[in-house]
């Protein structure tokens, strides 16, 4: 089995990559595993084994097709993690978000198309579907995306989608909901807070910080992801919920609390554009069809990550020195 991993060397990707290696995934145990990062801000080549036999390396754009028709021939599955992924970038620029996320998907596609791969997965985000008030969004929910970089996933998620519907292309999509855990890149809002905290900075909380969130573990993702690619149908839509919904205040404060810091260090900031209020998934689908539920809990996953961002300051120092922190 060969599997071609896009944006492996990104925080989800590279806990993908690794699980694989690792045996983590049953009938996988022997996968090749190839990566196609650009190796951008958010790319990081230490996220995975500097080498191993199963692993494959290759620095490019899925913007390059030239590249992609090389790297894409030969592989049996596609997952598809590249893409620009920071909200507050997308809303300083969004031309990258549009290039990278909406024509480097459809460059992948017309590649493994014409590579005759058997099998793709598409990384999209709940962030698809906008804000809401109450209740849940099930696959059924319209796209309402309000950031540059939701509209964009949104977007690729239409482009995959129609090439399962006109070429047959045996692809599904997920959504998922925020994701946390070792390994991410400190301008997103954990880590930010807690290198933040473990620097002595304070903790910028947007607005009123009554923004609800939904956060995964990044392993739940990942085998989320596993179960879509090997027992998912073509042209079908899976969210990935945590059912665990906190207000971004509130896990300011929980995330002091376990960094050893008074409250005093969480401080409101003037609200990002656009912000969207609320996102609640609904998870039946692939609970139902594909028995995926997650297994971390959100308190004992939280205390973890905040320990590996403590314990690994030179993962994450070069990233957060010379004002790379957005
Ligand atoms: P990330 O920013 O950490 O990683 C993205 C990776 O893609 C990086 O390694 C980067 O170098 C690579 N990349 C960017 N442009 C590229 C290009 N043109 N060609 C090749 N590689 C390129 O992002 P992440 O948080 O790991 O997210 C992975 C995927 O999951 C994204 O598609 C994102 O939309 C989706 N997602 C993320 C979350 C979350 O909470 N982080 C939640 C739901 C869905």
């Amino acid at each position: 089995m060969n599997i071609l991993v896009t944006g492996g060397a990104g925080f989800i990707g590279s806990h993908y990559v690794r699980t694989m290696l690792e045996g983590g995934f049953a009938q996988f145990e022997d996968a090749h595993v190839t990566v196609l990062d650009d190796l951008t801000y958010a790319g990081n080549r230490d996220n995975l084994p500097a080498a191993h036999p199963r692993l494959a390396f290759v620095r490019g754009s899925i913007l390059d097709r030239q590249l992609l028709a090389d790297v894409v021939r030969g592989q049996d599955a596609v997952v598809h993690f590249a893409a620009e992924s920071h909200v507050d970038r997308s809303i300083r620029g969004g031309g990258v978000f549009v290039r990278t996320n909406v024509e480097g998907t459809q460059a992948l596609l017309e590649a493994c198309l014409a590579a005759g791969v058997g099998r793709v997965v598409h990384i999209s985000t709940d962030e698809v579907y906008g804000s809401i008030e109450q209740g849940v969004w099930s696959e059924e929910s319209p796209l309402l995306p309000n950031s540059p970089y939701a509209a964009s996933k949104a977007a690729s998620d239409l482009v995959a989608l129609a090439y399962v519907r006109t070429h047959g292309l045996n692809l599904s999509v997920t959504r998922c909901s925020n994701n946390y855990g070792p390994y991410q890149h400190p301008e997103k809002f954990i880590p930010l807070a807690v290198t933040n905290l473990l620097e002595g900075r304070p903790v910028p909380v947007y607005g009123d910080g009554g923004q609800v969130r939904e956060w995964l573990h990044v392993d739940d993702h990942c085998r989320a992801v596993q179960r879509v690619l090997t027992g998912g149908r073509a042209g079908e839509v899976y969210n990935i919920g945590a059912g665990t919904a906190v207000a971004n205040l509130t896990l300011a404060h929980r995330i002091a609390e376990l960094c050893g810091a008074g409250a005093d260090m969480v401080r409101h900031v003037t609200d990002r554009k656009g912000h969207d209020r609320r996102y609640a998934l609904d998870q039946a689908k692939i609970e139902r069809e594909l028995g995926h539920r997650p297994l971390t809990g959100f308190e004992a996953g939280l205390a973890q990550t905040v320990a590996w961002y403590r314990d690994n300051p030179r993962w994450w120092k070069p990233l957060t020195d010379g004002g790379v922190r957005a």
